[in-house]
């Protein structure tokens, strides 16, 4: 497999790492050249002649924003990539109807198409454990395994094409949930100078834990939410992504609109780039001096 990946974001670059690790031929390429010349720094090829990169691949990687950066890459006005033949393997969060959109393109220019995003993040995907959630047909499935393999555990085929993207919707709704709910009480905690270790105790022994509030607690308690993994403004666009879908089939909007308007105005306060943790920071705002 000669592997073109596109996008060396905060998870383009240890997928490709990871990938080149276990044996795999792996060209990236990136927008920015800041990001290229990090990925060169760290080990990868890079190719800054994207036309040229895919001629020379058979299997396409998008670790790509959203659905806007996959067009603007894919099929920029004026520039032609030779898709034909080849497999594109879609990792990023988009929605179900712009993966199937994505997907009707893609076999119209010849290629076959896999949407497998990924719960997971830095570590998970330098270590190959990331939960891979793929999309699409049989025959796809099976040519991008032994990639998907290299990346998790246990990839696992959990539908068609739009269901897997669905799937990682409801899997992100649940980090604003919880990362917000968990505020909320840590929040109180910490206002009625109750002791946060005691609250944890008694959470991690309840049946109301999730693991994720001992992963971002360290975070909470610093306020400090520089060296971000997964940063706020990606979890604004999923939550925009899963308002979408679930307006669709009929769920009341009350609380994702919620969570969407809290993302937002982290957002415009200047937390896109930070940890999405710093939702901590709009709940529990600190009282004026
Ligand atoms: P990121 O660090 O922000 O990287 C985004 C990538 O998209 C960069 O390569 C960026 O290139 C490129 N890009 C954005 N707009 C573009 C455009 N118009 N044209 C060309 N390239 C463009 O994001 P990430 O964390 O790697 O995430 C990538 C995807 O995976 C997102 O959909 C995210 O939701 C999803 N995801 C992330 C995580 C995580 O933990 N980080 C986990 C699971 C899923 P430039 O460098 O040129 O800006």
């Amino acid at each position: 497999m000669r592997i073109a990946q596109l996008g060396l974001g905060l998870m383009g670059l240890p997928v490709a790492l990871r990938l080149q690790r276990q044996g795999f031929e792996v060209g990236g390429w990136n927008r920015g050249a800041g990001r290229m010349e990090a990925a060169r720094r760290a080990g990868l090829a890079t190719d800054a002649d994207l036309p040229a990169l895919v001629r020379g691949a058979d299997t396409l990687i998008l670790t790509l924003s959203d659905y806007p950066a996959i067009q603007a890459v894919l099929f920029a006005p004026g520039r032609t990539l030779e898709l034909e033949g080849r497999l594109i393997l879609q990792m990023g969060t988009i929605g179900p109807a712009e993966s199937r959109a994505l997907a009707a393109r893609c076999r119209e220019a010849g290629a076959e198409y896999l949407e497998a995003p990924v719960l997971g993040s830095l570590p998970e995907a330098e270590a190959g454990t990331l939960i891979v959630m793929a999309g699409g047909g049989e025959a796809e499935y099976a040519r991008a395994l032994p990639l998907l393999s290299a990346l998790g555990r246990a990839p696992e085929r959990v539908g068609g094409v739009g269901q897997a993207a669905a799937l990682k919707l409801a899997m992100n709704q649940l980090i604003a949930s919880l990362t917000a709910g968990f505020s909320l009480s840590l929040g109180l905690v910490r206002a009625e100078g109750l002791d946060v270790e005691r609250f944890m105790v008694l959470l991690r022994a309840s049946a109301l834990y999730a693991p994720t509030y001992d992963k971002k607690l360290g975070k909470m308690l610093a306020h400090d939410y520089a060296s971000a993994n997964f940063p706020l403004k990606h979890l604004l666009k999923d939550m925009a992504l899963f308002r979408g879908v679930a307006a669709a089939v009929g769920i009341d909007d009350t609380l994702p609109a919620a969570h969407a308007a809290l993302l937002q105005r982290g957002a415009a306060a200047g937390l896109d780039d930070l940890d999405y943790s710093s939702l901590y920071e709009l709940i529990n705002p600190a009282p004026p001096e």
